[in-house]
């Protein structure tokens, strides 16, 4: 497996720096499942190329697999020989410094774009060379692809899945590294290592900046984590989100909680919705955003209520949730009531609709305006509980907490902090819109003239 990267830049053999390989020097970098060679086949002023060659072990990749129904089948792979997903690690391990598009001699160079040609031998492209377009055109290279034979002694066999592939584009090398880190195994479409979460990160760290807007965004994550439902829809909801929501809420945990200990306003305000859910006869309940399952945990102390959904965007505030409530060991008449699910409140899902309550406990104010317009018609009119029950802060207390800047949100991850009357606006149009009646109540100490800290809403649904 080769790749080249050239370039014309002058002088072309500043290349070095940007990839932190001496052009004068070739180097060899053991990996897990193989030897990496950098080396520099031209080196001149006028025309650079560097050459990243794998030499994949496939004995060594076998060792240490168990249960092989096909015990040939490791040995006769193509793995060796062609581009796949151990050319991103390879990149990720040997070119990590220009893949992160940092440069000691010449950062400023690093962040330059300059012309660039990659040259990958072999290639297998699942999709053909249509695919092959539809990833690379979009991201503005100009790609020449050559399809390889199945076998050039034997042509009525037809064509292979491989190609050598030509990519040129005047971009910054960081660019190029990161659009093959995550292109190559999507065309390749089969990962060699288990995916876990920190693919995701991974996908998103490389794909920062231009995945969010690639017209094959969808096909792209779905393949890049190996189709696993889970996590593609995660990466999607926190692409499409444009934030970070497992970061989110640790943040939140970390600032939020230290703003407002004194006063435990937290407890105060899952009392406060508790009672509210209570008051409203609901049997079967649904807490959207629910974070680490606070709010759950009193749920589920109470009888009153037989079914509880709790539904968040961020995987890893859920697992937090099933751990912290026990669910596995709890009993199985307690576990039958409660149960949590993935999910954005960007879109309609059937699972939340039909509820006796919602509530939405310190969630709308990470929603930015265009996807708190989203999750109004998602909550009010496709989910349409009987009751919903909302708090979010009243921007006017934070003058009352010390540790809070003029002007300063409680939290980084917010992106708007209401005042009261703010708040009843935006409540009181929702509510007319959607057929839904609303009052108010103050969660926590009120002050006098900046009321209390948190708000809360309570909706009833007025008409069917
Ligand atoms: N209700 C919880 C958590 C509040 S923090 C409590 O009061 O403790 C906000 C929560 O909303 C986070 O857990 C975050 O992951 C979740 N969230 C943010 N955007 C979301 C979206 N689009 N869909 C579903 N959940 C979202």
């Amino acid at each position: 497996m080769l790749l080249t990267i050239t370039t014309t830049h002058q002088p072309a053999t500043d290349l070095g720096y940007l990839l932190h390989k001496n052009p004068a020097r070739a180097q060899s970098v053991a990996l897990s499942f193989g030897q990496a060679h950098v080396f520099y086949p031209e080196a001149t002023t006028a025309r650079c190329t560097a050459a990243l060659l794998l030499d994949v072990d496939p004995v060594g990749l076998v060792r240490g697999r168990k249960g092989a129904d096909a015990p040939l089948e490791p040995y006769v792979n193509d793995r060796p020989y062609v581009a796949s997903s151990f050319l991103s690690v390879a990149i990720g391990q040997v070119l990590g410094t220009a893949l992160g598009g940092r440069s000691r001699e010449r950062p400023e160079f690093a962040d330059t774009p300059i012309p660039l040609v990659a040259r990958i031998a072999a290639l297998p492209c699942r999709g053909g060379e249509d695919l092959l377009r539809r990833l690379f055109e979009p991201l503005g290279y100009e790609l020449e692809a050559a399809q390889h034979a199945l076998d050039p002694r034997f042509p009525a066999w037809g064509e292979s899945r491989y190609f050598t592939v030509t990519l040129r584009a005047t971009t910054r090398l960081a660019d190029l590294l990161r659009h093959l880190y995550v292109l190559v195994p999507v065309l390749d479409d089969a990962k060699h290592y288990f995916v876990g979460d920190d693919e995701v990160e991974k996908l998103l760290r490389r794909g920062e900046e231009w995945l969010a807007a690639h017209p094959e965004r969808d096909l792209i994550v779905r393949r890049y984590l190996r189709h696993q439902r889970g996590l593609t829809r995660d990466a999607l909801a926190r692409l499409t989100a444009e934030e970070d929501p497992d970061a989110a809420a640790e943040a939140r945990d970390a600032e939020e909680h230290e703003v407002e200990e004194r006063i435990r306003l937290n407890d105060q305000r899952l009392g406060a919705v508790t009672a509210a859910l209570r008051a409203s006869g609901a049997r079967r309940v649904v807490d959207l955003g629910c974070g680490e399952g606070q709010l759950l945990r009193l749920l589920l102390a109470d009888s009153a209520f037989h079914e509880i959904v709790g539904l968040d965007v961020s995987h890893r505030s859920l697992e937090v949730a099933r751990d912290r409530l026990r669910l596995d060991s709890l009993p199985p008449h307690q576990k039958r009531r409660i149960r949590l699910i993935h999910g954005s409140l960007m879109y309609r899902d059937a699972r939340i609709a039909g509820y006796d309550a919602a509530a939405v406990v310190e969630v709308i104010e990470h929603l930015d305006p265009p996807r708190l317009k989203a999750f109004e018609r998602v909550l009010f009119e496709f989910a349409r509980p009987r009751t919903v029950v909302l708090t979010t802060p009243n921007r006017e207390y934070n003058a009352r907490f010390e540790t809070l800047a003029g002007g300063a949100f409680r939290h980084r991850d917010h992106r708007f902090e209401w005042t009261r009357a703010e708040f009843r606006d935006w409540a009181e149009r929702v509510a007319e819109r959607f057929g839904y009646v609303v009052r108010f109540l103050p969660v926590g100490p009120e002050d006098p003239e900046l009321g209390a800290p948190t708000q809360m809403g309570v909706f009833d649904l007025s008409r069917g």
